[in-house]
């Protein structure tokens, strides 16, 4: 009896197998279907497939040609910050429409729909945290969200973030990603980049440390305020950064651009980036960058010294 259902057991077995090999639907179609399963995840880049599971491990960087998939801002905020330490800030600021503002739609139904479809409020998520034990205040911009489009609520959650980490006399660190400002809130968004600009002059007056993070895409408002003044600015392989558009500026000054015109890369050539940072050694480079410029305790033979040679000029 056993035996019977061993063989039967065995049987099916085989036959599945059978099957699977003879469906000639075969591995395109099953790749397909795993891929669109969020199994598998086939590169833009290169083509490959990684295992999906692989891909993350690897903080969404593939692993066959280097190139850096988009992530949100949760999966950013896990990437740096240590686990258990982070703590949000200022989340219950909402978007409002004081403009009333219309396109194809208005406004307030936009933001609603984003907000349902993504889970998120707005377009940056602010909070303060440790990167390998040492706190900083840390803001992470989300392209899911309507292009990284800076509104009000961006402006105000990374001031306050950066007022905060002044007060506490903390490193700050903007990840960057936006299409630019948000012309559905039209100057109050532009007024966005002054008033962080100003938080980030205090900060530096008080002889704090901020680096920004360029990922792809950094352009527009962002770029022309708080991206590009860091006092280490570093950028992620490949990304985009810019200003106003690569067709834009085309047509308006009649030439073909440089293939590599407002990449990363070109920006590190001239001088308008400081590193450029594969993500899966961002981790370390900014814990470097921040141990070397913690304030220097006053170390007791400093004192000591110090005492020694006033002691030493009082005998002469
Ligand atoms: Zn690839």
């Amino acid at each position: 009896m056993a035996n019977n259902e061993e063989s039967r057991g065995l049987k099916s077995l085989l036959d599945w197998f059978a099957n699977r090999r003879k469906s000639g639907t075969t591995s395109l179609e099953r790749q397909e279907r795993e891929i669109a399963d969020g199994l598998w995840h086939k590169c833009a880049k290169c083509g490959v497939l990684t295992y999906t599971k692989d891909l993350k491990a690897n903080q969404m960087v593939c692993v066959e040609c280097g190139h850096h998939n988009r992530v949100d801002s949760d999966e950013r905020i896990r990437q740096l910050i240590d686990q258990n330490t982070w703590k949000p800030m200022d989340e219950h600021l909402r978007p409002t429409d004081p403009l009333q503002f219309r396109d194809r739609k208005p406004y307030s139904d936009r933001l609603r729909e984003m907000q349902d479809k993504i889970g998120l409020i707005d377009a940056v998520k602010t909070g303060l945290g440790q990167i390998n034990g040492l706190p900083v205040a840390l803001g992470v911009m989300d392209f899911r969200f309507m292009g990284g489009s800076m509104g009000s609520v961006v402006g105000e959650k990374l001031t306050r973030m950066i007022e905060q980490a002044t007060q506490r006399r903390y490193p700050v660190i903007i990840v960057c990603t936006s299409g630019g400002a948000r012309m559905q809130e039209g100057m109050l968004s532009l007024m966005q980049m002054a008033k962080i600009s100003a938080a980030l002059q205090r900060h530096r007056d008080a002889k704090l440390l901020y680096i920004p993070i360029l990922t792809h895409p950094t352009t527009g408002g962002v770029t022309a305020s708080f991206a590009m003044l860091g006092d280490i600015i570093l950028a992620e392989p490949k990304a985009t950064i810019g200003f106003a558009g690569r067709r834009v500026i085309e047509q308006t000054i009649r030439e073909k651009l440089p293939e590599d015109f407002q990449s990363a890369e070109d920006l590190l050539k001239h001088g308008f980036v400081d590193d450029i940072v594969p993500r899966t050694q961002l981790k370390n480079t900014l814990t470097q960058l921040i141990a070397l410029h913690q304030p220097i305790p006053t170390a007791p033979h400093m004192v000591l010294w110090e005492s020694m040679s006033l002691s030493s000029s009082a005998a002469e």
